[in-house]
C-alpha cells in the first residue's frame, strides 16, 4: 500500500476553544443525510424485526435521537444465521471463481467511495466524532481495507509438504463457515471492515452485530455488500443489544467463529460463552497504551503525537496513548507544549468546520469521564488542563462535551493511570531511566500499543524490542495501514485483524494426503 492508503489519526491544532456553533450551521450539515431503514439487512433483504421494536440512535451532541434501529432478538438472530448458512453450504460465494470474488470486494471499496458523504454523516451522527475525521480519514481507509483484501482473494495460496514414499502432501485454506462478528461504538464502520473485508476474502458468509448505538454504517455496507455483488445471506447485519442480539450469536450452534472487538470485560464473557460450543475466537479489547517521549525527541512533533494520540476520537480510541511517559529533562517543556495544545483544541459540533474535537459518543462515557477526572483530582494528581464538562459552553446545556483534560504527576499505579478511561483525558508521567519508562509502560493489565520518540536510532528499536505491545509506533502514533496486523498482548486480547495475519483467522487449514501408487 502506498503512504496515501495509510490513516494517520493526526489531530491539527484549532484556533481558539471551544465553540458554540450555530444552529443553521447544524441544521444545513446534517439535512442531506439518509438514514437506512430500521431493520436488519437479511438474505439481501431489509428485515422487519421480529420483536417489532425499535430503539433511538441518539445525537451526542445534542442528546436526540436522529434516527431509529431494530431492537434484534434471538429469533433474528437465527434467522440471519441460518441464511449465512445456507449461503455458505450453497458454495454460491466460497467457490466463486477468485477474481471475481476479488471484483465484488473492489466494487465495494468503490461503492464506499461514492457514498462517503453520507456515511460519514451517519457516523459523525452516531458518535460525535468530527466531519473530517469520518469523512476523510475513518471511510476512505475503509474503502482501502476492502482494496487490500481484494488482492488477497486470488493469493490465498496452500502449500505442498514433502511425504515419505509414493505420496503428495497438500494443504489447503478453506472459509471457517459463519462468521459472527460483534463491533464497538467508536469506529463503527471502520472496525467491522477490519472483520468483514477479510472474512469475504477468504469466503466465509457473516452476521455482523454492530454496537446499539452506533449501527448505520454497518446496515449500510451490507447493502453496498448486496449493491457490488455478493450472493443473498453471504453478509447480514441485525442490529440490537449485547444482550438481544450479542449473546445468542455467540451461543449459536452454527456459527463457527467469533470475532469481537469491545470492552476486556465483555471479551472475557464471550470467550467464556463460546468455549460452550468451541468457537474459533478473536478479541480485540482495551488498552492504557504508553506513549514514550525520550529527551532527545523531537518534541514538536512528539507534542503533535502526544495530542493526536489522546485527543483524536475524543481519546475514544483503543490505542490511545492515555499515558504519556516523559524522561524528566524535557518533562517541564512538553508539559507546556500538551497544555497548550488542549487549550487550543477546538471543542464543538462534530460537522461545523473548524472542530478538532466532538463530544463523547454517549450519556455513560460523559458521566464515566468526568467521574475519572474527579477520582484523578482525589487521587492527587495535578490538573493542567481542561478537566470539565463543555455542555452549557458549546452545547447551549445539552451534549456530551468534555474539555481535552491533562493531568501532570501521575502515580503511574493510581487508578487513572491504570484503568481505561477511553476519553479525553491524559496521564503525564516523569521518568529517569529507559528501564524505568519500560516497567512503567509494563505496569498494566494491558498490551495494545507503545510508542517511541526518540532521535537514537538504538534506542528506538531496543525499545520497540522490549515493549510488550501488539503495535509499537517509532517517532509517530495512531497510524494504520491495511498490510499491518493490529491486536493485543496480556488482557488487550488475542488474535490479529488487518495484514495477512487476518486471513489465518478466518481460513481453517485443511492437509490432505495423497497416496500416488
Ligand atoms: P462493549 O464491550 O461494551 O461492547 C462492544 C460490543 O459488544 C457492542 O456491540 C455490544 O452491544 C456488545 N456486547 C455487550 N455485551 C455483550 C454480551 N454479553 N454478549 C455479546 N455481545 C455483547 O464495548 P464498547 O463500550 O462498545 O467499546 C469500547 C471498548 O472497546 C473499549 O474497551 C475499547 O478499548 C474497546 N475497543 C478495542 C479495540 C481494539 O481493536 N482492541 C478497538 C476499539 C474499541
Amino acid at each position: 500500500m502506498g503512504r496515501e492508503a495509510s490513516a494517520s489519526l493526526f489531530i491539527t491544532i484549532g484556533s481558539e476553544m471551544p465553540v458554540q456553533t450555530p444552529d443553521s450551521e447544524k441544521n444545513s450539515a446534517a439535512q442531506n443525510v439518509e438514514f437506512p431503514p430500521p431493520k436488519h439487512f437479511i438474505n439481501g433483504e431489509w428485515t422487519n424485526p421480529d420483536s417489532g421494536a425499535v430503539t433511538d440512535s441518539i445525537d451526542p451532541s445534542n442528546e436526540t435521537a436522529h434516527t431509529q434501529i431494530a431492537a434484534g432478538n434471538e429469533k433474528d438472530v437465527d434467522i440471519a444465521v441460518q441464511a449465512a448458512a445456507a449461503a455458505f453450504q450453497s458454495d454460491s460465494w466460497r467457490r466463486m471463481a477468485p477474481a471475481k470474488r476479488a471484483q465484488v470486494l473492489w466494487k465495494m471499496a468503490e461503492l464506499i467511495d461514492t457514498n462517503r458523504a453520507n456515511l460519514a454523516v451517519c457516523e459523525s451522527l452516531d458518535t460525535g466524532k468530527t466531519a473530517f475525521d469520518a469523512g476523510k480519514i475513518e471511510i476512505p481507509l475503509v474503502a482501502e481495507i476492502f482494496r487490500y483484501y481484494a488482492g488477497w482473494v486470488t493469493k490465498a495460496e496452500g502449500g505442498v509438504v514433502p511425504l515419505p514414499g509414493n505420496s503428495l502432501g497438500l494443504t489447503l485454506r478453506e472459509p471457517v463457515g459463519v462468521c459472527g462478528m460483534i463491533t464497538p461504538w467508536n469506529f463503527p464502520m471502520l472496525l467491522a471492515a477490519w472483520k468483514v473485508a477479510p472474512a469475504l476474502a477468504c469466503g466465509n458468509a457473516i452476521v455482523l452485530k454492530p454496537s446499539e448505538q452506533t449501527s448505520l454504517t454497518s446496515l449500510w455496507m451490507a447493502k453496498i455488500g448486496q449493491e457490488a455483488g455478493l450472493p443473498p445471506g453471504v453478509f447480514n447485519v441485525v442490529t440490537g443489544s449485547g444482550s438481544g442480539v450479542g449473546t445468542p450469536l455467540v451461543r449459536h450452534q452454527e456459527v463457527q467463529k467469533i470475532s469481537f472487538t469491545g470492552s476486556t470485560e465483555v471479551g472475557r464473557m464471550i470467550q467464556r460463552e463460546s468455549a460452550e460450543t468451541l468457537k474459533r475466537v478473536t478479541l480485540e479489547l482495551g488498552g492504557k497504551s504508553p506513549n514514550i517521549i525520550f529527551g532527545d525527541a523531537d518534541i514538536p512533533a512528539a507534542l503533535r503525537g502526544a495530542a493526536s494520540g489522546i485527543f483524536y476520537n475524543k481519546g475514544e480510541v483503543c490505542a490511545a496513548g492515555s499515558r504519556l511517559l516523559v524522561e524528566r529533562s524535557i518533562y517541564e517543556e512538553v508539559l507546556e507544549g500538551i497544555t497548550a495544545i488542549a487549550a487550543k483544541t477546538t471543542v464543538g459540533y462534530p460537522l461545523a468546520e473548524g472542530t478538532r474535537m466532538g463530544p463523547v459518543c454517549n450519556q455513560d462515557q460523559y458521566e464515566g469521564v468526568l467521574e475519572w477526572i474527579r477520582k484523578g483530582t482525589e487521587e492527587g494528581a495535578r490538573l493542567i488542563a481542561g478537566g470539565q464538562s463543555l455542555r452549557n459552553e458549546v452545547g447551549g446545556g445539552k451534549g456530551f462535551f468534555i474539555s481535552p483534560t491533562v493531568f501532570a504527576d501521575v502515580s503511574p499505579d493510581s487508578a487513572i493511570a491504570q484503568e481505561e478511561i477511553f476519553g479525553p483525558v491524559l496521564a503525564v508521567i516523569p521518568f529517569d531511566e529507559p528501564e524505568d519508562a519500560l516497567k512503567i509502560a509494563h505496569s498494566t493489565r494491558y498490551g495494545l500499543a507503545a510508542a517511541v520518540w526518540t532521535r537514537d536510532v538504538g534506542r528506538a528499536l531496543s525499545m520497540a524490542r522490549d515493549l510488550r505491545a501488539g503495535t509499537v509506533w517509532i517517532n509517530a502514533y495512531n497510524l494504520y495501514d491495511p498490510g499491518l496486523p493490529f491486536g493485543g498482548f496480556g488482557e488487550s486480547g488475542f488474535g490479529r485483524d488487518l495484514g495477512k495475519d487476518a486471513l489465518a483467522a478466518y481460513t481453517e487449514t485443511k492437509s490432505v494426503w495423497v497416496n500416488l501408487d
